[in-house]
């Protein structure tokens, strides 16, 4: 698997070049930290906030209601979306989730989400994976945007069961396993909210699912969903 052995050779060069872009590679500027100007220009935004780029925007189409589904960028194996995601997951960089999270917040806030959400809930992991990583990635993300969208983050969902791994279902399997995995923490607090879920990456979009089915049956106003990258 070349893409697998690329991603350990990047760990392997980041351990002597630490300031180094994820994209190119190249060094960075002082002040910037983890992509450099060039590749932040290049990244594969969806702009699906203000285009339509149906193959994201039918993901939970008739599955759930729904008021927007954000993605910010397209994932691209082997590409840049994969090594930001990588370095944001298994590499402790718990802060480029934050960074991610602003330039997104920008982006929705230029384009007219100035008052969108009441709050911005993460999907969470499993404690026990959560204390292995030492921080969950999607809610690294959320800080980011809650920053610009002036919107609270709310670790309103606790993960009840560890998933075991999704890639050898079905899809159907794949709903059922995520199904009952999700518990809110307190319904009180999400009542009567307009919510943003937030995950690192929308796939089949069971877990967002899942997640949504949850904060709608505890009687959130409105549910959207925003993820850091969308798979084809
Ligand atoms: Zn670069």
């Amino acid at each position: 698997m070349p893409s697998k052995i690329n991603l350990i050779l990047n760990d392997f060069v980041a351990l002597f070049f630490p300031n180094i872009c994820i994209g190119c590679k190249g060094s960075l500027p002082n002040g910037m930290n983890h992509i450099c100007p060039a590749c932040q220009y290049d990244l594969p935004k969806t702009n699906n906030y203000k285009q339509e780029v149906p193959h994201i925007d039918q993901k939970l189409a008739g599955s759930i209601q729904f008021s927007h589904i954000l993605a910010y960028l397209h994932f691209q194996k082997k590409g840049i979306v994969q090594h930001i995601l990588h370095e944001l997951k298994y590499n402790h960089k718990e802060d480029i989730g934050l960074m991610i999270g602003r330039w997104y917040g920008h982006d929705l806030l230029l384009g007219g989400f100035t008052n969108e959400f009441d709050m911005i809930i993460p999907v969470p992991l499993h404690s026990s994976k959560q204390r292995k990583r030492g921080y969950n990635q999607s809610e690294a993300f959320a800080k980011g945007l809650s920053e610009v969208l002036k919107a609270e983050v709310c670790l309103g969902l606790s993960r009840v069961a560890a998933s075991e791994t999704q890639t050898r279902k079905s899809r159907v399997e794949r709903l059922e396993n995520v199904k009952s995995i999700f518990e809110i923490v307190n319904a009180s607090e999400i009542q009567g909210k307009r919510v943003l879920l937030v995950d690192d990456v929308i796939t089949t979009g069971a877990t967002l699912l899942a997640c949504g089915n949850v904060l709608i049956e505890a009687g959130i106003k409105e549910l959207s969903f925003a993820v850091i990258a969308a798979t084809r």
